[in-house]
């Protein structure tokens, strides 16, 4: 557990913002909201914690990136009635560091649900073994 003043040295400001301060980045701003699903990791950008897969992502017109679901445990949930609404925020089990919401409107097909996530709040390790397969799933959507 770090203290506000090491979380502030380590975050670039952005991040802090986000993870530490519960932020929200502009919507169609983030790196990675329009990646397309891809083998490999995403990782809490704070602490590491492997939170999501990332074959699970999906193109969102939200404008965030989203997941239909999270690896089990990594994440914990709260009530958020900021904002005069009713939400579920999320944030990484390891370090409370907030990651955004989850919402009951993801993929009929899959789980329903869409974890809607700050691209500042993750970092996205690909899976090198599969990186050909990456970087032509890349190239067919662009
Ligand atoms: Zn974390």
């Amino acid at each position: 557990v770090k203290t506000d003043a090491e979380w502030r040295a380590a975050l670039t400001s952005k991040q802090y913002n986000v993870l530490r301060d519960k932020g929200t980045e502009r919507a169609f701003t983030g790196d990675t909201w329009d990646t397309p699903p891809q083998p490999g990791e995403y990782r809490c950008a704070a602490c590491d914690a492997l939170l999501f897969k990332g074959t699970d992502k999906f193109v969102s017109d939200c404008g965030w990136p989203a997941f239909d679901k999270a690896i089990k445990g990594s994440i914990h949930y709260h009530t958020d009635r900021t904002f005069g609404m009713s939400r579920t925020e999320v944030t990484c089990a390891r370090c409370e560091g907030h990651l955004g919401h989850v919402f009951e409107d993801g993929p009929k097909d899959t789980t329903g649900v869409r974890y809607c996530i700050n691209s500042v709040s993750i970092k996205f390790k690909p899976d090198t073994a599969s990186k050909d397969l990456a970087t032509e799933a890349i190239s067919e959507t662009k």
